[in-house]
């Protein structure tokens, strides 16, 4: 008999409601839920086509342990209590890695068990490879790191503005939505990117700036509105602060010179000003409603040297149109896995609690009271700096769970040196991955199909994930494998273990809920009765928040901060590597492909990695269609296909950061980081493009990759 179970997407932060459909314990099809009230009945290929990773063969059944060598498979007992004697020795020179595709309640136990068993604030996750600089600003300028507006608010803009994202891509659902609102409101559209993406096809203003003068920019759009008096005065003098110190910054250069940093049209960027700050109002607009504007970003705004500074310049805008808390309008920075929000709620990084609650003070506290014991209250290392310092001996141990740093990381092959010098390496996931393969203890985790929990998603929806099937093999969902570990660790740390005597991911949702204001009104019942419920939500009577802002910012005053154009790169092109070198995502891939790769549906549509190169480039390079290439920067290379199209600007090669058939992007990306997110600069580096030469008759040997064991 046929089994349906309500969960929701584990792929990208849009977070669509799947109905999964099972026989006999394993998955027959998936389809989607009208009645998720983020999704509406929509999917994309991903969601719709996508899990059969769950029941690859290719899965991790049993916990292993590298004993000569060589994994050998082990019980649980035999795995566990192999950590809890090795962990306790690398107190003070500890890190973790928590995973963004995991539930909240997953990563709640985590912290958890990082900040009250290793004594340590060391845990991050992927949020630092993607939205830390959004967060950094947000959270100084604004007193929140979360997407402002709900899904429903794209639909009710009168201008769209998609800067350094690709919705068809990358939020294929969201993008639905965007298109619609298009096509059936008349709402503006304005694309910034330096790829002509899809949603460019529809756009009233397409901006293709250079890469890295995003500052210069969104200046530019600022001069403009300034020069043309359509600032939001009563916005600016009741609701922010440092406008002047702001404004005079901008003032120094005019909007001809901005556009000629950039390289875009004068008429083009002053257009694009007008329609954010003033866009005539869409079809159906309710009357006397003041026409809004949604700000929507991408990696391509974070992933730069200068990346807090861009989302800064972006935040300026807003706070300058009082683009912020009504209905139709609001600030996105677009997600990428999908419980990324979550992670970072439930406290999975560095400089805060869960809930984004800060170390001094009460807060401590009452998490001290309710834990029972002490706990760090300096900021730990980011995950970006946590490798980076492992060769100078401040991480010499690290706990991974799901995620596949030396696929994610910049520069592989530096990463790779570093991640075999640690002396004990932890991994939990799904698949024997490249990280894996380096590890002394391998757990094998059950993956969003076979658990109970909740995702958050991009418009800080809390929702149900429900088990379809029984665990694969031996598997076990990662809060349990963790409460287990601590268990074992916690007399040894002076900790009662009770504190991790966990019955339930309920129980793990009810103690992170008690502790986290913005989610106390939220209990499984409620999500099983209602639905999806957004934070805030203080309370069980509290509805959920669809926007944030409508009267005030968390910090009180939305604060202006002046940014500057400072050199577009750490790393340009010169005579030896010429090209601008820009990565990203592809609609049939999810970031480093770790799981679609194992999706034969998906391979089958992308099974190489395609390098996206401008029709001159090409003719010069003597490249053609189809052709092998090989992309080199300073740091490593590639072999792809080559893809002639004039999406990309001449100058410039665009290749996606998914690895397929050992090459991946990030051999070639550059370990150059913004201040003060950390964030790499995946998104400019130089390099050369060739095409393939045939391997010399005799030749043997394949080039260097990340994989091989320690
Ligand atoms: Fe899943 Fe994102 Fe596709 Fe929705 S848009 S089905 S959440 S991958």
């Amino acid at each position: 008999m046929e089994t349906k179970t309500w969960t929701t997407c584990p792929f990208c932060g849009v977070g669509c409601g799947i109905v999964v459909h099972t026989r006999e314990g394993r998955i027959r099809w998936v389809d989607d839920d009208p009645a998720n009230l983020s999704s509406r009945g929509m999917l994309c290929v991903k969601g719709r086509f996508g899990t059969t990773f769950v029941q690859h063969p290719d899965r991790l059944t049993t916990p292993l342990i590298r004993r000569g060598g060589e994994f050998v498979p082990a019980t649980w007992d035999e795995a566990l209590d192999l950590i809890a004697e090795r962990l306790p020795a690398f107190r003070g020179r500890f890190g973790s890695f928590a995973s963004a595709k995991a539930t909240n309640e997953d990563a709640f136990v985590q912290q958890k068990f990082i900040r009250l068993i290793m004594g340590t604030n060391n845990i991050d996750h992927c949020t630092r490879l993607c939205h830390s600089p959004s967060v950094e600003a947000m959270l100084d300028q604004l007193g929140s790191g979360a997407t402002s507006n709900s899904y429903s608010d794209y639909e009710e803009a009168s201008c769209l503005v998609l800067v350094g994202c690709d919705p068809g891509s990358n939020h294929p659902v969201i993008a639905s939505r965007m298109r619609k609102a298009v096509d059936e409101f008349g709402t503006r559209l304005v694309v910034v990117n330096p790829k002509r993406i899809d949603m460019a096809e529809r756009a009233d203003i397409f901006l293709q700036p250079l890469p890295g003068t995003d500052v210069a920019l969104f200046n530019g759009m600022a001069r403009a509105i300034l020069d043309e008096g359509l600032e939001d005065r009563a916005f600016i003098a009741g609701r922010t602060e440092g406008f002047e110190a702001w404004r005079a910054a901008v003032l120094e250069r005019t909007v001809e010179e901005y556009a000629a940093v950039c390289g875009v049209g004068v008429a083009d960027l002053r257009e694009a000003a007008r329609l954010y700050a003033a866009p005539p109002p869409r079809r159906g607009l309710p009357p006397g409603e003041r026409p809004g504007s949604c700000l929507a970003w991408g990696m391509g705004i974070t992933q730069h040297a200068h990346g807090t500074d861009n989302a800064r310049a972006l935040i300026n805008l807003a706070l300058l149109t009082g683009q912020l808390g009504r209905p139709g309008c609001g600030i996105s920075p677009l997600r990428g896995q999908n419980n990324v929000q979550g992670c970072g709620d439930a406290g999975c990084i560095p400089d805060s609690l869960p809930g984004y609650q800060p170390y001094a003070g009460d807060v401590a506290a009452i998490f001290e009271e309710a834990w029972g014991a002490g706990i760090p209250r300096e900021p730990g290392i980011k995950a970006t700096d946590m490798v980076e310092r492992i060769e100078a001996g401040d991480i010499r141990a690290m706990y991974i769970v799901g995620e596949n740093p030396l696929l994610s990381e910049p520069n592989l092959a530096h990463a790779g040196a570093l991640f075999r010098q640690l002396d004990f390496l932890v991994v939990q996931d799904l698949f024997l991955h490249e990280t894996a393969q380096l590890a002394d203890v391998v757990l094998p985790a059950c993956s969003f199909a076979e658990k109970d929990g909740t995702f958050t998603n991009s418009e800080r929806r809390v929702q149900r994930v429900r088990p379809a099937i029984p665990p694969v093999g031996a598997s076990r969902p990662d809060w349990a494998i963790i409460a287990d570990l601590a268990r074992r660790m916690a007399p040894g740390a002076g900790i009662d273990p009770r504190q991790f005597a966990y019955g339930s991911a309920a129980e793990v949702f009810a103690e992170m809920a008690r502790l986290t204001p913005q989610l106390r009104g939220i209990s499984y019942e409620r999500l099983d009765r209602e639905g999806g419920i957004q934070w805030p939500c203080p309370n069980p009577d509290h509805p959920g928040t669809r926007f944030l802002y409508a009267d005030r910012f968390p910090r009180g005053l939305g604060k202006f901060v002046p940014v500057r154009q400072a050199a577009p790169a750490a790393e340009l092109p010169d005579s030896a590597y010429p090209l601008v070198l820009n990565t990203g995502r592809v609609l049939y891939h999810w970031h480093g492909g770790t799981i679609t790769r194992r999706v034969q549906a998906l391979v089958e549509q992308m099974p190489e990695v395609p390098v996206a190169i401008h029709p001159d480039d090409a003719a010069r390079l003597g490249i053609d269609e189809g052709v092998e290439v090989v992309v080199r920067s300073r740091r490593g290379r590639l072999t792809g296909k080559a893809v002639i199209t004039d999406a990309v600007r001449e100058g410039s090669v665009f290749v996606p950061f998914v690895k397929l058939q050992e090459s991946a992007a990030n051999f070639l990306t550059n370990n150059a980081y913004d201040e003060p997110s950390r964030i790499p600069e995946y998104k400019v580096c130089a390099v050369r493009v060739e095409k393939k030469r045939p391997r010399p008759v005799g030749a043997i040997g394949a080039p260097p990759t990340a994989s091989r064991g320690r």
